[in-house]
């Protein structure tokens, strides 16, 4: 693992801890060269499902992008980055849980809304309102329908 500050090559572990959720493991490292220190995070590569976008096309799934939206979301919000691994955790454990080989992005999307509910309302409703613009207006039709009915 190369420095991230300087680029060097050797790195060491200074601690290394399992996260709570079981399924990453969290390690400090600190750079020989210019004894930065920084964090990486580790868990095993599962094959997810690829996405079907609204247009049809298809695209692979980027936890990248997935994490990328939940901290917008999250932006200066009391909440951990541990709570926020063990989202997207519990988010790729749902999409993959189908067996599906491809899946529609509006699942990815309801998964995020899923657990930003649970994890912070700002947040949520941040995310909602974002979301909800990219989708036509048919889905936004079902959207409403859907809560009414939750909300009966
Ligand atoms: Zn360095």
């Amino acid at each position: 693992m190369h420095c991230p500050f300087c680029g060097a090559v050797d790195t060491k572990v200074i601690d290394s801890r399992l996260v709570s959720d079981g399924n990453h493991v969290r390690r400090r490292r600190e750079c020989i060269t210019c004894e930065e220190r920084f964090t990486t995070y580790e868990s095993a590569e599962l094959v997810m499902p690829r996405i079907i976008k609204s247009d049809g096309s298809r695209e692979p799934f980027h936890e990248d992008k997935l994490r990328d939206g939940l901290q917008k979301a999250l932006e200066k919000r009391p909440v951990s980055v541990e709570l926020v691994e063990a989202a997207i955790n519990r988010i790729k454990g749902e999409l993959r849980a189908g067996g599906e080989r491809e899946i529609p992005s509006v699942m990815v999307g309801e998964a995020v809304m899923k657990e930003l509910r649970e994890l912070d309302e700002v947040a949520f409703v941040r995310f909602a309102s974002v979301y909800r613009s990219f989708k036509d207006l048919e889905e936004f039709r079902q959207e409403i329908e859907r809560l009414s009915r939750a909300s009966d």
